[in-house]
């Protein structure tokens, strides 16, 4: 408490020093009044409440599916109901809530057999692992065709088809440097016509990290649940197993590394199968929206994701709490969300002239597949959108710091956040640091969907602050309120974005059929 007191004392002196200035220079008050240098610790309070609320145990960590879905849903739409909003689906029969139907594919069983010219060969069960992301794959019998490291062209439809592709994990550059991900070389093989990949994992995987990763990628829409894939992982020692010894695999790999390399079969043959348990997660986003005076000239989208891990803590010794509460990822993002609407509505000047909607996304954390979902069935045609904002994680940073932008130099809004930013007296950091994340925010699946939309807030202005966040609490149950959690750059975000929606909710600041020109 006594860190609130003291900040609030030194931001008054500040503003009122901006004050004397301002009027030196003729400049009126109101717009000193909505700049973000102004320290608000009423809202500050007001984010706390509802972060607070959020991060609760009663809300277990805002899992999809659970009750702490249904507890943060009644919480949050009761809350833009109470500011003035009306329901953003345009579905009258599902008002608020939009349903998001997600498919998950648990793997269960994993069978591999071997042979060397027809003869068996076996494999520990754990140096193998076959999994699939439909409810069952099978190959009998299938030759194996080797193909390297993938540095050269993908291998024609008939030199794949039926065959098991068998392929090293760690990649070779290809002509011009460009390096291939494992999950990118991978598709293009089964795209391609293989019946399975089998990955020789030679670099940093193990069976395990590659079991663990698909266990948490495996949900995805209900509509887009692929089918039938097949890949399979060998460890180093059971791939040395099937050629006979270390030496074959060292031959192999060298024959890999060569810049001459050309794909070929193997003498050896395989029989894979992998089974999938299927769930299925029903769970909603939350839309809401605030009407404009001329909802015709478009909308400008606000959006944060509501969801969380649930419990996610290991249960080792000393670690009593097991449920990923998410203060800051992202409870911090949804307060912040409901007090710029509430800013919006209680601005002198009466609504703006576009609507302004404001979204919950489900199931970021699976893969943004709650953003996905609304970008697929939207309540309104999606090139209405002038604008997108998205708020991800924002008490991190203390007032006063620069901006910065997940998204910068990748859509038509730079512009208009850099007049924003002079106008609000607010420095946009030049880093491009913040654009490292940009695949991992709900703001890409809109950026997909040729939508423009950014991130801008203190907290990515704040490097050393948010790695430190990253490598501490983030994904982890000490994701909690603790005291003198750091609001002040929040507060001052939320202002920002109050400034941000006026500006790109107004045609005549920012004209929709121009800037879509200028694409
Ligand atoms: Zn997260």
């Amino acid at each position: 408490m006594n860190w609130f007191k003291t900040a609030t004392n030194r931001n008054t002196q500040v503003s009122c020093a901006a004050l004397i200035v301002m009027a030196m220079i003729a400049v009126t008050c109101q717009p000193l009044a909505a700049a973000s240098s102004h320290h608000d610790s009423g809202l500050e309070q007001q984010l706390l409440a509802s972060i607070t609320q959020l991060a609760s145990d009663d809300f277990a960590g805002r899992e999809p599916g659970t009750d702490g879905e249904k507890k943060t849903l009644r919480y949050l739409a009761k809350q833009w109901f109470d500011i003035g909003l009306v329901s953003g689906t345009n579905d009258p029969s599902h008002p608020w809530f939009q349903p998001v139907t997600l498919v998950g594919r648990e793997p269960v069983g994993s069978r591999a057999d071997f042979a060397r010219r027809g003869r068996p060969v076996l494999v520990a069960p754990g140096d193998v692992r076959v999994m699939t992301f439909g409810r069952r794959g099978i190959v009998q019998n299938a030759p194996f065709y080797f193909v390297g490291r993938m540095a050269g062209d993908l291998p024609s439809r008939t030199e794949l088809a039926g065959r098991v592709a068998v392929i090293f994990d760690k990649p070779a550059p290809r002509v011009g440097g460009e390096v291939l991900p494992l999950a990118v070389r991978q598709n293009a093989l089964l795209e391609g016509g293989a019946a399975a990949v089998l990955t020789v994992l030679d670099s940093y995987r193990t069976i395990a990290s590659v079991s663990e990763r698909r266990r948490h990628q495996g949900f995805a829409l209900a509509d887009d649940a692929p089918e039938g894939d097949l890949e399979a992982y060998i460890t180093m020692d059971g791939m040395a197993r099937l050629l006979g010894g270390r030496e074959g695999l060292d031959a192999l790999s060298n024959e890999a590394n060569r810049p001459d390399f050309a794909p070929r079969l193997l003498d050896l043959t395989g029989s894979f199968e992998a089974t999938t348990r299927q769930t299925t997660i029903r769970t909603h986003n939350v839309i809401g929206r605030l009407p404009g005076r001329h909802p015709e000239e478009g909308a400008v989208l606000l959006m944060a994701h509501w969801d969380h891990f649930g419990t996610c803590g290991t249960g080792k010794p000393g670690e009593a709490h097991l449920i990923c509460n998410g203060a800051i990822d992202n409870a911090s993002g949804l307060a912040g969300l409901t007090e710029i609407a509430r800013r919006l509505v209680h601005q002198q000047g009466g609504p703006p002239d576009r609507d302004i909607y404001l979204l919950a996304t489900t199931a970021e954390e699976m893969g943004l597949l709650g953003a996905q979902a609304f970008a697929e069935s939207p309540p309104l045609p999606l090139g209405k959108i002038v604008a997108a904002f998205n708020l991800d994680s924002i008490a991190i940073a203390p007032a006063g710091g620069p901006l910065g932008v997940v998204g910068q130099g990748m859509t038509r809004l730079d512009s208009g956040l850099a007049t924003v930013a002079r106008e609000q007296h607010r420095k946009i950091a030049a880093s491009d640091w913040p654009n490292t994340f940009l695949k991992r925010q709900d703001g890409w699946a809109l950026i997909s969907h040729d939508i423009p939309a950014v991130m801008i807030t203190s907290a990515y202005g704040d490097r050393p602050r948010f790695q430190h966040y990253l490598e501490t609490d983030y994904h982890r149950p000490g994701d909690v309120v603790k005291p003198g959690l750091e609001l002040g750059g929040a507060a001052e975000d939320v202002w920002f974005h109050v400034a941000l929606v006026r500006y790109f909710a107004d045609p005549r600041r920012w004209s929709a059929s121009v800037s879509s020109a200028e694409r």
